[in-house]
């Protein structure tokens, strides 16, 4: 998950890397009372999940209380690459001297953590690490050691910060690094570290993705969601624990027991759909192994609930869970959506093929359900969905 700048300017204050005191704010006029609090003056900056922001006219210098509602005004609403802003961050302004870049992030090429650093800073660092490789050091950080003082010397040499802030590199370096392991990020980068005229060192720039799969022991990441961006779909289900991805312009929903299976589906679904006039699959969605009535029931509800599905494919293999199980599963499961008031009114192919197939098939077909309908292969049950999509 990525954050905004402001959120992970809060996760450095959190850790005690030095920040710039800052508000966000999604009107124009509340940018008045924020400009004063913040001594008259104040940097607006757009706040969007993308970098260049400064280069879009996404971060502006306001001399004053009014200034600020002016420059908010025009920032508010903007276009950058494509994120429409809706909140702007009134921060306090800084006396810039010299810019500087400094990042961690998982090096999965090297199975490593790494660090990066430039006196270079401000601009975009691809450009460095492009124009003048030189300038931009790259130093492993052990996963187990960690950022140690002796490594952000380390990083602060090879990167040839001034002998002046030196020390306050290694500070901020190490604080970063609680950053990334306190918060399970897996990027970490501040650009621009500035220092400023007082030759102060200061984060005024940050940006931090953490990982999804530390979610368990990170209860307070939830409340960083973007809730509004979330797609409501992919939300509910989220919320149902369901691996649920909603996929662009596609028309037969998908439900599928492991990965693997639902990936090649989508596929053979995709494929398929290209003789009924360019059909997609609508959806992403595997319900695991224990593939029980109730996520079964939460699986078709989701499904269902997409207003783009116009047919239903559901494809299980038997395995530890067995097809008689998962077949009265979805006869369990429509009953279950019916109680419910749920509008099952949209065709559902089936196809059940691995441990107890048989059994499985015949639950089926004694439950007779006007909407299943069974089909005995996974190719001839993608063209069938497709089919039925196209309608
Ligand atoms: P980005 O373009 O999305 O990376 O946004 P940044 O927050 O990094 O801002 C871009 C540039 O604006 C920085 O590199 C600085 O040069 C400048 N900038 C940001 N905040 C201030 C500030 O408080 N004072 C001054 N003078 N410049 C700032
Ligand atoms: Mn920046």
């Amino acid at each position: 998950m990525d954050l905004f700048e402001y959120q992970a300017r809060d996760l450095f204050a959190k850790h005690g890397v030095p920040v710039l005191a800052g508000e966000v704010i999604d009107t124009p006029e509340a940018a008045r009372e924020v400009t004063e609090r913040l001594g008259g003056r104040a940097v607006v900056k757009a706040q969007v999940k993308t970098g260049g922001r400064g280069k879009a006219g996404g971060v502006k210098l306001a001399s004053d209380p009014d200034d600020a509602v002016a420059k908010a005004g025009a920032i508010l609403g903007m276009d950058i690459k494509g994120h429409t802003v809706h909140r702007v961050m009134l921060a306090e302004t800084a006396d810039i001297a010299e810019e500087y870049y400094v990042s961690f992030l998982l090096d999965r090429t090297n199975r490593t953590f790494l660090a990066m650093a430039s006196v270079e800073g401000g601009v975009e660092i691809e450009e460095v690490a492009a124009t003048n490789p030189e300038a931009l050091a790259r130093i492993p950080v052990d996963a187990i050691e960690g950022v140690t003082e002796e490594k952000a010397r380390q990083i602060v040499e090879a990167a040839r910060f001034p002998a002046e802030i030196a020390d306050q590199v290694v500070d901020v370096l190490q604080r970063l690094w609680t950053v990334f392991i306190a918060e399970d990020a897996l990027l970490v980068e501040v650009n621009p570290l500035v220092k400023t005229g007082e030759g102060r060192v200061i984060a005024l720039d940050g940006k931090v993705s953490l990982d999804a799969n530390a979610e368990f022991r990170q209860p307070d990441h939830a409340a960083l969601e973007d809730k509004a961006a979330a797609n409501p779909l992919e939300a509910a289900a989220k919320e149902r624990g369901l691996n649920y991805v909603k996929l662009d312009g596609g028309t037969v929903g998908i439900i599928g027991n492991g990965a693997g299976l639902v990936m090649s589906t989508l596929d053979v679904v995709a494929y398929a759909g290209e003789k009924h006039g360019g059909v997609k699959p609508a959806n992403f969605l595997d319900i695991g192994g224990g593939a029980s009535a109730e996520v079964m029931a939460n699986g078709l509800e989701i499904i269902l609930g997409d207003p783009e599905v116009r047919s239903v494919f559901v494809n299980v293999f038997g395995g530890i869970t067995a097809c008689d199980a998962v077949a009265n599963g979805i006869v369990q499961a429509l009953a279950l959506l019916r109680t419910k008031g749920e509008d099952v009114n949209k065709p559902l192919v089936v196809r059940l093929d691995g441990n107890n197939a048989e059994l499985g098939r015949k639950i089926l077909t004694d439950a007779d359900h006007p909407l299943v309908e069974q089909v005995d292969t996974m190719d001839g049950a993608a063209d069938r969905a497709a089919e039925l999509a196209a309608k």
